[in-house]
């Protein structure tokens, strides 16, 4: 037996296929989604800086900018901060959408597939019990319940019904969103 007492173990991965749109209106096309170009500009005015992100609207191609750090005194920023910034690192693009907190909306749609290393799995009732543990490879926030029906290949009604008489045991309320590591039992 293991620690938790369950025998069968699954892994789930939400595997990243990309990074988040920014949502901002094109002043050029309808779009409301652009791409980030991984690059900076950064523009200093005495001991104040200026950061910019520069984004690509995905409907028209038009650059954009977005700020990143205002008026901000050049001690303020990390040296090593301020070198990704200048050196337009991709590493820094990626902090600011998934690990920092931005300051623009983030359409996750279409930026990650769940895998799982098992087949769909039978609910007949006498099944053995199972614990799945779901990796994010990507902070995206996805409503619990939507990775359970999609991991299982079961619908929204079933997937609530199996939580409510208690065969799903989840850490969060059924149509919570998560976006790290968890795990749930089934059984
Ligand atoms: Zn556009």
């Amino acid at each position: 037996m293991s620690e938790s007492g369950v025998d069968r173990k699954a892994l789930w991965v939400v595997r990243e296929l990309g990074l988040p749109a920014i949502v901002k209106p094109c002043v050029s096309c309808r779009s409301t989604r652009h791409r980030p170009t991984d690059k900076f500009r950064v523009n200093a005015s005495g001991k104040l800086l200026d950061v910019w992100m520069l984004i690509s609207c995905e409907g028209c191609g038009r650059t954009s900018k977005i700020p990143i750090h205002e008026r901000i005194h050049v001690q303020a920023l990390a040296h090593e901060r301020l070198l990704m910034f200048e050196r337009n690192d991709p590493a820094m693009v990626r902090r600011l959408l998934v690990e920092e907190p931005f300051a623009f909306r983030l359409d996750w749609s279409g930026t990650w597939v769940l895998e799982t290393d098992m087949p769909f799995y039978q609910f007949d009732g006498d099944a053995v019990p199972l614990e799945v543990l779901v990796r994010f490879e990507l902070p995206v926030p996805v409503r619990v319940e939507r990775l359970v029906m999609a991991g299982f290949g079961l619908s929204r009604a079933v997937v609530r019904g199996m939580v409510a008489d208690g065969r799903v045991r989840l850490p969060v309320a059924v149509d919570a969103k998560v976006h790290e590591d968890f795990g749930f039992f089934v059984g």
